[in-house]
């Protein structure tokens, strides 16, 4: 690997701009030391820095990238889009074509409302719970995230719980009292959460299967108290698949856990690198949605003819190619075998989980099951994981609670070299040293 003076350098000035040099914080290194790297271009795979270094992308812009960058139909789309007219702030026929897309891929989405960021969808779907039900208590998980919403911004998981914010300055004492945190794959604390606040309870907003502590799998008893608990006391499930939509199956997470929330929030691949997002679900609860209902949500930029383009290109790609997932499932078993494999040739105690193309090699003594046992994980030793497969032209996330990517464009002798070069970085002596 070659110098990184260029990025050096770009960072330093993007300090004196930007808090942190960044435009958001999880891209500042925080979780394994050092200075982030400035990219110059994506292809497939594959991403080179300002310095000419080339690297395997498992990040993926963080979870959109599952066709790999610059995929000629998804750029075709959006120059055609782009040359059509970039905004015009009034319907097009184009949101009807995402809107379907989306309906017809999620089970249990039957309307739709396009937004542009993640945090955007949640918020908006946890005011539609409130509105719908006229309640106010929301239960969130230890260690998932759902965007930076006041309300949702304790205990959460990503940037946050990289950089050990469970609750942020200017998050005010009165939105946190409507918030009841609670661990995950945690049934009885679930149940008892209901049984003492059951009939003030609006939402449970949970990640399906979580990303943002790393990837933790939800357990079948944790799954049946989420459902059968909301629809007793008439609260509502929603199932944030900002990351898990499209990326573990087509359908998201509930059509492999084969269980139907009440809202769904989207974001990441839903628009195709572009920002975008969405929220959807019960016709009966989305027709409570401003103008067909009073819960008010708005947006200048929403449904944005040229992410929309980028959407619907991806989302078509993938549902006219089912062969890819079941390609992405067998090169990310592998990924995930080897990974195993080296870790355990080095001696090192680690757990590693995976639904699909997302995955976590956490350097764990125990598995990883919810925030406590993820949080055990040694994120010293992750940082010289990271940076021994930097050195090795390896991309992967900057923080032992991120989840790693692989997409469609990965081929296996990309994940062959992954493999090779992790198994390098536990013998070496910079990760063996400390
Ligand atoms: C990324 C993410 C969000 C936030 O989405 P943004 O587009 O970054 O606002 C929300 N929920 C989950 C599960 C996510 O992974």
């Amino acid at each position: 690997m070659g110098s990184r003076a260029k990025s050096a350098a770009v960072f330093r000035r993007a300090k004196e701009l930007m808090p942190g040099g960044v435009n958001s914080p999880a891209r500042a290194f925080g979780g394994v030391g050092g200075e982030p790297i400035v990219f110059a271009s994506g292809k497939g795979a594959h991403l080179t820095d300002l310095d000419g270094n080339r690297y395997i992308d498992y990040i993926g812009s963080w979870g959109p990238m599952i066709l790999g960058h610059t995929h000629p139909r998804v750029v075709a789309a959006i120059g055609e889009a782009v040359a059509r007219g970039t905004s015009f702030g009034a319907p097009t026929a184009a949101e009807n074509e995402l809107a379907e897309l989306i309906i017809a891929a999620v089970p249990s989405v039957e309307m739709v409302r396009l937004v542009n960021s993640g945090t955007e969808a949640t918020m908006s779907a946890i005011r539609l719970a409130r509105g719908f039900t006229g309640r106010e208590v929301i239960i969130k998980f230890a260690g998932n995230y759902h965007g930076h919403v006041d309300s949702l911004l304790v205990a959460a998981g990503s940037s946050a719980a990289t950089l050990g914010v469970p609750n942020s300055p200017g998050v005010t004492a009165g939105t946190g009292k409507d918030t009841l945190v609670l661990q995950y794959n945690d049934a009885p604390g679930l149940e008892a959460a209901f049984a003492a606040h059951g009939d003030r309870i609006a939402a449970v907003i949970v990640e399906p299967v979580v990303g943002n502590m790393g990837t933790v799998i939800p357990n079948p008893a944790f799954l049946a108290a989420l459902r059968g608990l909301t629809q007793r006391h008439g609260a509502v499930l929603i199932f944030d698949e900002v990351m898990t939509g499209f990326r573990v199956a087509f359908g998201g997470a509930q059509q492999v856990l084969g269980v139907k929330p009440d809202l769904t929030t989207m974001g990441k691949i839903v628009g195709g690198g572009l920002p975008l997002a969405a929220y959807g679900g019960r016709a009966d609860i989305m027709r409570h949605v401003l103008p067909a209902g009073k819960v008010f949500q708005a947006g200048t930029l929403s449904g944005n003819p040229v992410a929309t383009a980028a959407g619907i290109a991806t989302l078509r790609e993938l549902g006219e190619h089912p062969e890819i997932y079941a390609r992405l499932e067998t090169i990310s078993a592998r990924l995930a075998d080897g990974l195993t494999h080296a870790a355990t040739a080095a001696g090192l105690s680690h757990s590693i989980t995976r639904v699909g193309s997302m995955m976590t090699l956490f350097f764990a003594p125990a598995p990883v099951v919810d925030w406590p046992t993820a949080s055990h994980a040694d994120t010293a030793r992750y940082g010289r994981y990271f940076w021994g497969l930097i050195d090795r032209g390896v991309y992967m996330p900057c923080s032992q609670f991120e989840a790693l990517f692989v997409s469609a464009a990965h081929s296996d002798e990309d994940i062959e070299q992954t493999i090779a070069a992790a198994a390098a970085v536990f013998q070496s002596p910079e990760f063996t040293a400390a």
